[in-house]
């Protein structure tokens, strides 16, 4: 079995940082941030239009800190065999066929689809952190141009590099995306040219992509993205196979439909699963363990809040007891232990069985614990 190598307690890192400054020196400091805005600013804007600095705030002083603190955070770890995808070539990308036209690539952390279709290309997504690179791997098999471009959600870490596409190519996403891209219309992101509200079937050439809505889960808009002659789906920050979810049950906005859509996705014909994260693809087993996992997490979290056995009223005499007026602190502390409860127990199945659980799962339990109190 797979063994956490912690090569380096985290309990004994040590934060640095602290700087205590003459006055000589802060002024030196200030002239120096101010230069460095200025030089980070016009780097950043000109060069890497797809990050976010707050020039002004990012001064190199600032930022080897920051950098420092983050170091210190972390440590020399190994993930399981299980969560590992296929080495990226120095290129810098990873192309590969899943079936019959249909193809992926990855750069490591995030997931794209193109299919060929003998007229025309169908992209789905665009991650900044692939770029350039996109066109590159689509050229390394096919000289069809890209006709389409599908959108999963409207999170620009997915889709910020529609905007190197020509301007031929038809843009296809649900209508909630649609109205997010035409919101944040600052960054720029190529609007949707075709929009749908609950289903929407794509036929190019040799193939079919049947796009559907079932409401929303990570964020409003999200949909999935079907290949059925070729049993391939891709759904977006939702499952990671072989991971846990991203923090705070990647940051759903709708937690019951977060819950449902791995229900959702195993009710489809599929092999081959595409999340739009890690390094590598999903089985259907794997996906069934996603659900599995997610399932015990809302169990735990109930037995938590079972076990610890306190009301509102009950946090009140707690209060009380200790004397202290501050309810948040209370309600905080209260939240805090039926978490590391619920992940305690959820751990003692899942810490060796998904990458990740050690550092999401007290999140998750957060989350689900907020929504079995309030939902
Ligand atoms: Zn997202």
């Amino acid at each position: 079995m797979f063994e956490l190598k912690t090569l380096r307690d985290p309990a004994t890192a040590t934060l640095h940082g602290k700087h205590n400054h003459q006055p000589y020196q802060k002024l030196k400091v200030v002239i120096t941030k101010i230069l460095a805005a200025f030089v980070i600013g016009f780097y950043f804007i000109g060069a890497q239009a797809d990050e976010d600095y707050v020039s002004g705030i990012n001064t190199t002083k600032n930022r080897e800190s920051l950098v420092t603190k983050l170091k210190n955070k972390l440590y020399p770890e190994d993930i399981p065999l299980s969560a590992q995808g296929p080495a990226i070539p120095a290129k810098g990308y990873f192309v590969e066929e899943i079936k019959d036209g249909v193809y992926w690539i990855t750069e490591g952390g995030y997931q794209m689809m193109f299919l060929t279709t003998g007229q025309g290309v169908i992209v789905v997504d665009a991650p900044p952190t692939i770029g350039s690179n996109i066109f590159a791997a689509i050229a390394e098999v096919t000289n069809e141009p890209i006709t389409h471009l599908i959108y999963s959600h409207s999170h620009r870490d997915h889709i910020g590099s529609a905007r190197l596409f020509p301007s031929t190519v038809q843009i296809i996403a649900h209508e909630d995306t649609y109205a997010q891209v035409k919101r944040a219309a600052i960054e720029s992101l190529p609007l949707p040219t075709i929009t749908f509200s609950d289903r929407y079937i794509l036929s190019v050439g040799n193939k079919v992509v049947e796009l559907a809505y079932y409401g929303p889960h990570h964020e409003l808009g999200n949909i999935y993205i079907y290949v059925p002659r070729q049993k391939v789906l891709m759904l977006v920050d939702v499952i990671m196979p072989g991971w846990v979810p991203f923090k705070n049950l990647d940051w759903a906005q709708e937690v019951t439909g977060f819950l449902q859509a791995h229900d959702r996705v195993l009710s489809y014909d599929f092999d081959t699963f595409i999340g739009g994260h890690v390094g590598r693809l999903g089985t259907r087993k794997e996906i069934e363990t996603a659900r599995d996992y997610i399932s015990d997490v809302l169990a735990n979290s109930a037995k938590a809040f079972k076990a610890i056995g306190l009301s509102v009223s009950d946090l009140y005499v707690v209060a009380r007891e200790v004397g202290t007026k501050n309810v948040w602190r209370v309600f905080d502390a209260y939240l805090d232990v039926v978490a590391q409860d619920c992940t305690e127990r959820t751990l003692r199945q899942w810490r060796y069985r998904l990458a990740g659980a050690d550092v999401f799962t007290e999140d998750h339990c957060w989350v689900v614990g907020q929504y079995l109190r309030l939902d």
